[in-house]
């Protein structure tokens, strides 16, 4: 029997169109039980994308449910079964972290003061601080901290660990990691450090220019390519068209392949090694400009037929 897959979050065909930018049908689902790396350029969409499926910036079509539920008829009961902290968090910036959170914690019908003061008091953050004087880093912390504190199912965050040092960077890993060990349903985040992504997520999903390009499982997408290093020598006409990028310098080439094994057989010294998200980011983004595009219909179709 066919396992049933109910997604905490599905975003089917979305659009929305600023000036000079637009989202393209954008769509992705997020699996229970997983934390979802959110990856793209500058500028390729993931605020709006964020923006758009939690109803802060209003969609020109399609769908977006959590839990099942439609955020354009459910959006209370929805909002209170998430937890979100965006880019630059909204604060009042002259109260201090207790007055804030004394606004904030009424808009939730399970907030859980305890989770509060343990989420501070682990980020090593003084209520009676005011928010103004907080460093990125105890901003970051703070806004995570009441994100944490009224029994979220899903976490979605944009950018939560942007320019942070590597200590913060890792205690906000930690915390995420915790969270979903202790019940939490799902993570969606966006971020640029891939590295980060390397350590905790499962899924990822990139988008660039307004489209999605993949949603994939992490370990599937990783351990199905390889990246190869070798002599220029070794890039006969047949292994060529087995690599999805290379670049070619005076001394050898490094290229992405999606076919490891056939790379081999042709060429037994290489050095091949795993990949990581972001030579894999690199590649399907290199794929997507216009001219990568035309080369490849041209390459599909024949030359004369692009005339
Ligand atoms: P970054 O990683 O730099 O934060 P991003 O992937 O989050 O980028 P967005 O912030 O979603 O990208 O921006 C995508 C595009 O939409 C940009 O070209 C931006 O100028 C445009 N854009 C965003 N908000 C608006 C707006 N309110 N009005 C007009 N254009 C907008």
């Amino acid at each position: 029997m066919d396992t049933v897959f109910n997604p905490i979050l599905e975003v089917r065909n979305l659009n929305k169109s600023y000036k000079d930018f637009s989202l393209q049908n954008v769509s992705f689902s997020l699996p229970e039980g997983c934390i979802t790396g959110f990856i793209g350029a500058n500028g390729a969409g993931k605020t709006t994308t964020i923006n758009t499926i939690l109803g802060l910036a209003g969609m020109d079509s399609g769908s977006v449910r959590f839990f099942g539920m439609d955020i354009c008829r459910q959006e209370q009961e929805i909002k209170n079964r998430i937890g979100v902290v965006m880019d630059g968090n909204y604060f009042y910036e002259n109260l201090t972290l207790t007055h804030m959170k004394n606004v904030i914690a009424p808009a939730y019908s399970h907030w859980c003061e305890d989770d509060f003061q343990k989420h501070l008091a682990a980020f090593s953050l003084n209520p009676k601080q005011v928010i103004r004087t907080l460093s990125k880093g105890m901003r970051a912390k703070y806004a995570l901290a009441l994100a944490l504190s009224h029994k979220a199912e899903l976490l979605i965050m944009d950018e939560p660990t942007g320019g942070l040092d590597p200590l913060v960077r890792s205690q906000v890993l930690d915390t995420l990691a915790d969270y979903m060990n202790s019940g939490g349903k799902g993570v969606f985040f966006s971020t640029h450090i891939t590295s980060d992504l390397d350590k905790i997520a499962d899924v990822l999903v990139l988008i660039d220019h307004g489209s999605i390009l993949f949603e994939e499982e992490k370990d599937i997408l990783l351990d199905s390519h390889r990246m190869v290093k070798g002599s220029a020598r070794w890039l006969t006409e047949k292994a060529r068209p087995l690599f999805s990028s290379i670049t070619e310098t005076d001394f050898g080439f490094t290229g992405l392949t999606g076919q490891p094994d056939q790379v081999r057989a042709l060429m037994p010294d290489a050095v091949m090694e795993r990949p990581l998200i972001e030579d894999i980011m690199r590649d399907a983004i290199g794929k997507n400009t216009p001219a990568a595009k035309r080369c490849k219909t041209a390459a599909v179709t024949g030359p004369h037929d692009t005339f």
